[in-house]
């Protein structure tokens, strides 16, 4: 890791990112693109020292609450957050100031701060969101290597429901030839249903692939699965969206079984409640914050 004072924190989506880069090394991961222009090793993670300060300031200045999320471009339960507890003190703040918090990981270090979460919730409102891309663990050790697998992550979502937290689940990417299948996606909104996510996200049924993260991950199938990446390269090419050959019958399942257990899985919906303040907020708002 290597420390920065960033000039910086949040973007106009209200989003922020404590760290630069990840350790989780998932092998899909889109945040390593060439685009991106990291200037040092995705996994030397630049750790924004004055994110606290920075935030606190945006804070102080705000006259409306919103709700703040953490972990789009990286995860805000980095292994090393366990000693730099630099997203929990961006949590401790929003709660101190009356915010909404939404964090999105894939670590179960978020239930380190449960409690906060449960504050920020009933004092302001909060979302939290795991990703869940792989039901067989053997599986997922190989395409998420360092960090918890989905059936520990269902657990965590487990926890949060038992706190009346909701929760949103980032069913994305799903891989072709590796984790688009039916037995798994059915599994994964089992799953989904019985820890009672408020919603899925699953941006269609595939993933996206372009400088940088397609090198990488074909090194990865080349590692692990003999003879995937020239399945990739003959079916996709170059291209960016890398759909499943079984996109529409997944689909439909999808659409079918949230339907059956009462999870949205319009992604508009989905998405504007991971950036918007419960009612009851925004009523507070107007009116005592
Ligand atoms: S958790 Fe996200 S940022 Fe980290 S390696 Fe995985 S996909 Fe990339």
């Amino acid at each position: 890791m290597h420390e920065v004072q960033a000039k910086s924190l949040l973007s106009r989506w209200n989003s922020m990112n404590v760290y630069r880069g990840c350790t989780h090394g998932c092998i899909y991961c889109d945040s390593r693109s060439a685009c991106y222009q990291f200037s040092h090793r995705f996994e030397d993670i630049e750790v924004k020292v004055n994110a606290p300060d920075l935030l606190e300031q945006v804070l102080r200045s705000r006259r409306e609450k919103c709700l703040i999320n953490s972990g789009s471009m990286s995860d805000p339960y980095q292994p090393l957050e366990e000693e730099l507890q630099l997203t929990r003190r961006c949590l401790e703040l929003l709660w101190q100031y009356g915010f909404g918090a939404g964090v999105l990981t894939k670590s179960d270090l978020v239930l380190r701060d449960i409690d906060l979460l449960h504050a920020i919730h009933e004092r302001a409102g909060a979302v939290v969101q795991l990703t869940l891309t792989c039901a067989d663990d053997r599986l997922s050790g190989i395409i998420e290597p360092n960090v918890v697998p989905s059936s520990r992550r269902y657990e965590v979502l487990k926890a949060f429901q038992a706190r009346h937290i909701p929760t949103v689940v980032w069913m994305d990417p799903i891989l072709p030839f590796l984790t688009d299948n039916e037995k798994n996606v059915r599994t994964l909104l089992e799953w989904c249903a019985d820890a009672g996510v408020y919603g899925i996200v699953t941006f269609g049924i595939g993933m996206t692939l372009r400088e940088g993260s397609r090198e990488y991950y074909y090194r990865a199938l080349n590692r692990h699965f003999p003879g995937l990446a020239r399945q990739y390269v003959e079916k996709y090419g170059d291209l960016y969206e890398v759909m499943s050959p079984q996109k529409e019958q997944l689909a439909k399942m999808v659409h079918e079984i949230c339907e059956k257990y009462g999870i949205r899985d319009d992604p508009d919906t989905v998405l504007n409640f991971t950036h918007t303040l419960p009612e009851r907020t925004q009523q507070l708002t107007l009116f005592d914050l």
